[in-house]
């Protein structure tokens, strides 16, 4: 369909004219406008050409979030080749796998690390690129000179993100030039997004939530960024008077509203506050519209989707929902190979645009999730009432099978979460010698005087004998990652052996 490279060549033109326009405002006063942040991808897509970067090859990049790592994304994609992000947070043996897996022809990490990358990099050309934008790779760059982006197709892939994995082994997401562009643009109109847009940009950018949908939704508008290196409450809230918009996961939210700085005259400028990458809590959802006067906007998506569901801009956000599918998403829940009637729990699958072209090397995992006809299983068990709003209920492998019985976590989460006292809950399912699995919460207590023995004589009238947790932890606070969802893995493991 497209011969140009169509990501970037669109990324590029919804500023053109406007080279010496402010995109992002730094952390460290300076400023990076359209022109400047077009041509250092420009260089760096030359440089990664220079080192024998053809069309189709993997970067590999695992670097701190600056204006440099943007321009190297824009850059691989201008050189055809394809970005693939790894999280910081990586131990050398976890690279030592993504490197394994995916070939990559260059790897650029930090200078710190360059010895023990260099050691797992195999054939890859190994460069570096530091906190401050420094390094191996941008000496390169800045000795080169402009660069006429590579022809792709639609099809052609632009990135591909592994999955956090938590079951078995990563998976690397195939995403396409086309599956990049359409869902970016319809999140740029869905949330109406312009150039007058002032974006607080606070998200990691080895993930699907800051790369695609913060970083190519600001560039698609051609609006402005306040590019922050991570969560910084100060940071964050000095911005705000004189922003428009937050992206952010659900613990962004939840720090914000521990500070007393944020408030509705702080808030006054901002039109719109988005969450996802994790449920928010109602109470959250609450607390924040109470404080600030802004009912936060939830969706809903996944590395291998893009976003699929929002809810809406105009309209009624409805806390605890995910909203409706995205223009051009198709959403159904199903359960035993049909869709289930309105209200009901299953599977939820998506079809559109947004979806990805499969797991890179892994054409069996990719037959069991894409079906032929373009539904993606999703693993997450949702509804959709008979408004059309999604509820995410969890993930399917989350669901605790008792005796036999079908326990959703998020029914017993909400139920704990309304106790006093309590701020937070995670129900998990853990081997048990009678039931097979039995239901068990770890709670995080607000203040003191929370106790196993109240929770549980408080669920006891609401919930049915099976549902209820057959022990009560406290714990100080719950196991999350960097993008804020509570790793129910770690907590099953802890507990394995809660019932001998
Ligand atoms: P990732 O691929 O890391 O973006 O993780 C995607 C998963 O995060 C989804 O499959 C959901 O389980 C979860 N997720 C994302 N957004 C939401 C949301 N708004 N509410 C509940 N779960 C979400």
């Amino acid at each position: 369909m497209y011969d140009a490279n169509h990501l970037i060549r669109q990324l590029r033109e919804s500023s053109l004219g406007r080279e010496e326009d402010v995109f992002a405002r730094l952390p460290e006063g300076g400023t990076v406008t359209f022109g400047a942040l077009f041509a250092g991808a420009e260089r760096m897509a030359a440089a990664l050409a220079a080192q024998g970067v053809q069309p189709g090859d993997r970067v590999a990049v695992q670097v701190q979030k600056t204006i440099q790592a943007i321009e190297l994304y824009l850059g691989t994609v201008m050189a055809g080749g394809i970005f693939l992000p790894l999280n910081t947070a990586y131990t050398g043996p976890e690279v030592a796998y993504f490197v394994g897996d995916a070939s990559p022809r260059v790897v650029v990490c930090d200078p710190a690390r360059l010895e023990e990358i260099s050691a797992i990099a195999g054939a890859a050309q190994v460069l570096t690129l530091d906190a401050a934008g420094q390094g191996s790779l941008r000496d390169l760059a800045d000795g080169q000179g402009g660069f006429d982006p590579v022809a792709r197709k639609a099809d052609d892939l632009a990135a591909i993100l592994y999955t956090s994995g938590t079951t078995g082994r990563s998976k690397g997401a195939m995403l396409s030039h086309d599956n990049l562009a359409s869902n970016s643009l319809t999140l740029r109109d869905c949330w109406r997004f312009t150039k007058d847009d002032v974006l607080i940009h606070a998200l990691p950018i080895f993930h699907t939530h800051g790369l695609f949908v913060a970083t190519n939704v600001a560039l698609f508008a051609g609006a402005k960024v306040v590019f922050l290196p991570g969560f910084d409450a100060d940071a964050i809230l000095n911005a705000m008077p004189a922003a428009t918009a937050l992206m952010g996961v659900p613990t962004f939210y939840t720090r914000l509203l521990a500070d007393a700085r944020l408030t509705k005259e702080r808030a006054a400028k901002m039109r719109l506050f988005i969450s996802g990458s994790a449920p928010l809590l109602v109470d959250t959802h609450e607390q924040w519209e109470a404080r600030t006067g802004h009912r936060i906007l939830e969706r809903y998506g996944m590395t291998e989707t893009n976003m699929s569901t929002s809810n809406p801009y105009d309209g009624e956000r409805r806390a605890g929902t995910v909203g409706f599918p995205l223009p051009g998403v198709e959403a159904r829940v199903m359960r035993d190979g049909a869709e289930v009637p309105a209200g009901e729990i299953g599977v939820l699958e998506v079809r559109g645009a947004n979806v990805f072209q499969g797991y890179w090397q892994m054409p069996e995992k990719t037959a069991e999730e894409l079906q032929p006809d373009g539904w993606f299983i999703t693993g997450d068990m949702a509804k959709i009432d008979a408004d059309g709003y999604v509820t995410i209920v969890g993930r399917e492998k989350d669901l605790i099978i008792t005796g036999g019985f079908n326990v959703y976590p998020k029914e017993v989460e909400s139920l704990i979460d309304d106790q006093p006292g309590v701020l937070e809950s995670a129900v998990i399912g853990v081997p048990h010698p009678d039931f097979g699995e039995a239901v068990v919460a770890v709670v995080v207590p607000e203040g003191k005087g929370t106790s196993a023995e109240a929770i549980k004589a408080a669920l006891s009238g609401h919930l049915a004998k099976f549902k209820q947790p057959k022990e009560i932890i406290l714990l100080e606070a719950l196991p999350r990652n960097t993008m804020g969802k509570v790793q129910k893995k770690a907590l099953r493991e802890a507990y394995a052996g809660l019932f001998g």
